[in-house]
């Protein structure tokens, strides 16, 4: 079935549009279609008693119907156009009539960005992402530029629509789920960082999840700007095979590269911890060098994270010394392979945020000692033999906690000594026992939190609380 485009002649005044979802999101696209005088209807799978109230008080005043504990097909065929969040599947049966009626659905990504009139420059990948978008934020503010920073990190780029629209930029965290539904979403600069198996439980296979990254890509034009990595094996097959899949579309647009196999292209590079900027007519002279050394992005995969925000953040304007003043000042997000303790010659890092394979990968490529790895949680569907030669080489033992401790147990129990925890302090308790001094005990789960937790941050902050709790612990 074709499904039909959302676009932006939809959004009259008076016109009907449901929102599905009343996360922030949802609240947030509400508010903009009001502001417009769009007609609201709202749509949720949890009763009213499971909605935030306040969200509840909000809405009840502000829409047409207020339909919760389910979606039905009547309402959702009866408007001019239907508004996800990104956590609604989009197979459900209601909307899978809105389909058939032709009644376009976009997320609140892709409605925000086409009413957008601020410059835009979004960010996806499996892994890095609100890194990114953070350093981005940071490279902006330092150059003397007014910037809004959201999407899925932080506000909703409509919560931007509703004010004053003043920055100079926008920069947006852009998850594979809001690319989904994101209609004709066309970035300025859009940055691609790394493909690696992640959400294969949403998606019906990798191929689908990886055509759901480039769809970054799919409405920019020449003169817009691709900043792709130049290091990652997965986007490089693309670039050769050149439209590899029907859904995959290598970008149209002026494509800047970073990486250590430039081989040619143009972009950023690494020479030890300096980012060389070259072959762009936004540089000063043939060549820019940011040095990394004494920040808080001189390591990996933060080198990477700091070329990818480098290109963008030129091409888009900062200035030379902008650029350096915000690196110098950049504050690394909590739960990202942070150093929380070392006792007694180990040391303790909280990798929370690995909720996938890719990212674990990243951390023990960074170790530079013998790790004892804490993982496990709610698993996403991913393959974990990508994980296998660096645990080889490079975990004494693992401790394993939530729903897939057992079947990492089974992946992993021919590689490294394997042990299950009950609890997350269970597991610090015991990795601190097994591990001698000059170790690393790694939390980096390859999993998401939410069997245990109410969220990654939460999760680290258990494992936090635990090492600090060990006996001669002085925390970092
Ligand atoms: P995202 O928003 O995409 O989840 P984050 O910046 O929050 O990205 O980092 C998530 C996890 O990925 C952390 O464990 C972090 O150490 C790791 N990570 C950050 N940048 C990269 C990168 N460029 N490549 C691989 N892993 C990364």
């Amino acid at each position: 079935m074709e499904k039909k485009l959302f676009s932006k002649r939809l959004i009259r005044p008076h016109s009907h549009a449901l929102v599905v979802g009343l996360g922030r999101s949802g609240l947030s696209a509400v508010n903009f279609l009001k502001s417009i005088s769009v007609r609201v209807s709202v749509s949720d799978a949890f009763p009213m008693d499971r909605i935030d109230g306040q969200i509840v008080e909000e809405l009840t005043q502000k829409v047409e119907k207020f339909e919760t504990g389910g979606h039905s097909k009547e309402l959702f065929t009866s408007v001019d156009f239907i508004v996800v969040s990104p956590g609604v599947p989009l197979d459900i049966p209601a909307l899978n009539s809105a389909y058939e009626r032709g009644i376009p659905v976009v997320g609140e990504l892709g409605l925000a960005a086409c009413c957008l009139k601020t410059p835009l420059v979004a960010v996806t990948g499996t892994n890095g992402k609100s890194t990114v978008t953070t350093l981005l934020g940071e490279l902006f503010r330092a150059s003397g530029k007014k910037v809004f920073v959201g999407g899925n990190i932080g506000r909703p780029l409509t919560d931007y629509l509703v004010g004053p629209q003043d920055a100079d930029v926008v920069v947006a965290e852009v998850s594979s789920f809001q690319l989904d539904t994101a209609g004709e979403f066309r970035p300025d600069v859009a940055v691609l960082l790394n493909i690696s198996p992640d959400h294969l439980d949403r998606y019906d296979s990798y191929e689908a999840y990886v055509a759901s990254k480039f769809r970054i890509f799919a409405f920019q034009r020449p003169g817009d700007i691709a900043v792709l990595n130049a290091d990652d094996p997965e986007i490089i097959r693309h670039e050769r095979k050149n439209g590899f899949l029907d859904d995959i579309r290598w970008p149209e647009s002026n494509v800047l590269f970073f990486g250590n196999r430039l081989q040619g292209r143009n972009g950023a590079s690494l020479k030890g911890r300096k980012v060389v900027l070259s072959g762009s007519a936004a540089l000063s002279g043939n060549e820019e060098i940011y040095d990394l050394d004494g920040t808080s992005l001189a390591a990996q995969p933060n080198l990477q994270n700091a070329m990818a925000a480098i290109i963008a953040a030129r091409h888009m304007g900062c200035s030379d010394s902008g650029i350096r003043k915000g690196i110098t000042g950049f504050v690394p997000l909590p739960h990202r392979l942070a150093m929380v303790a070392e006792i007694g010659g180990v040391r303790y890092y909280d990798d929370s945020k690995a909720t996938n394979v890719g990212a674990v990968h990243s951390a023990l490529t960074c170790m530079n000692s013998p790790v004892i790895l804490i993982a496990g949680g709610r698993d996403k569907g991913g393959e974990y033999v990508i994980l296998n030669e660096l645990i080889r080489e490079k975990v004494k033992a693992m401790v394993l906690i939530g729903e897939a401790g057992f079947s990492m147990a089974e992946a992993f129990g021919s590689l490294t000594s394997v042990q299950l925890a009950d609890t997350l302090p269970d597991a610090v308790r015991r990795a601190s026992n097994m591990a001698g001094s000059g170790d690393a005990v790694l939390l980096s789960p390859a999993c998401a939190s939410f069997d245990m937790f109410n969220d990654y941050a939460q999760r680290g902050r258990v494992f936090r609380d635990a090492v600090n709790s060990l006996e001669g612990s002085l925390k970092c």
